[in-house]
């Protein structure tokens, strides 16, 4: 393991443009439940999908009354060790992007440019109108949703409001998803942290820059389907293990 986290503290010192891959395993540490874990997300809900989100007012209020529930936590949640990790090195000048499936903003609050955070996911603490893409604060809709559970619509064109994440079944985000293939061609190191790599295609990322040179380093608590094309993996806590690697 000593020999492994050393030549992962050397992949950072020897790299110069390192694009990090983040999924929800970054954010437990935060207090933020991730999907696939024991006690995640997955054993508690299943997820709603994007055509019964449209096709039934009840399938929405039920994502409401889930987006609420979370509320308290997500809004408490503040950056672990592992994010101000990246933020160290972010603010040495060695990371050009961070790609995330994360829609929690931590990166943000960490200290990373907004600009620099390409979010394939989409982000909770928004929401915004399907058919114009209005922007609608969260106050908004729980000021209406709090009147019997009324569903929040568009104040210019009526359509339906969403948290402004992206669900299964939903079309990816072009711009976000050209963005991240983009900076992951032009990786020199490729880190993919805290994800199980198999939602699609988020998990095709990390190949991208693999086959465009990089190279490619997970670090997970349990081994992922693209641990073979990896240069190093790294089974391990990602709080303790980044600062480790990145004081070295
Ligand atoms: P996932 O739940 O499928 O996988 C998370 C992985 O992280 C797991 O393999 C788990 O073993 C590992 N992990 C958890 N905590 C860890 C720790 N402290 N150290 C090391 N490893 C740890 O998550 P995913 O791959 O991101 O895919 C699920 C989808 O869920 C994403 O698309 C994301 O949008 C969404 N999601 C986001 C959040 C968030 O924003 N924080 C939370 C839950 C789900």
């Amino acid at each position: 393991m000593e020999a492994d986290l050393d030549k992962f503290s050397k992949f950072v010192k020897d790299s110069r443009s390192i694009v990090i891959f983040t999924g929800a395993g970054i954010s437990t540490e935060s207090g933020i439940p991730d999907f696939r874990s024991p006690g995640g997300l997955w054993e508690k809900h299943r997820p709603i999908d994007f055509s019964e989100f449209l096709a039934s007012e009840e399938a929405r209020r039920e994502s409401w009354r889930r987006k609420f529930a979370m509320e308290p936590v997500l809004s408490k949640a503040t950056p672990n060790k592992g994010h101000m990790a990246i933020s160290s090195l972010y603010a040495q000048g060695k990371i050009a992007a961070v790609i995330t499936q994360n829609i929690d903003g931590l990166h943000q609050a960490s200290g990373i440019e907004e600009e620099d955070v390409i979010e394939v996911h989409g982000n909770t603490t928004y929401a915004k109108c399907l058919n114009c893409h209005e922007r609608v604060s969260l106050d908004e809709v729980r000021e209406v949703f709090s009147i019997e559970e009324t569903l929040p619509t568009c104040g210019h064109c009526g359509g339906i409001v969403k948290t402004a994440t992206i669900s299964f079944g939903q079309p990816m985000p072009v711009m976000e998803m050209r963005r991240a293939e983009a900076a992951a061609q032009a990786a020199d190191l490729f880190l993919a942290i805290g994800s199980s790599l198999v939602v699609y295609p988020a998990a095709d990322i990390p190949l991208v820059a693999k086959q465009a040179g990089a190279r490619l380093v997970i670090l997970n608590r349990e081994p992922t389907p693209l641990d073979r094309f990896a240069d190093l993996v790294v089974q391990g806590e990602i709080g303790e293990t980044l600062e480790y690697v990145t004081k070295l």
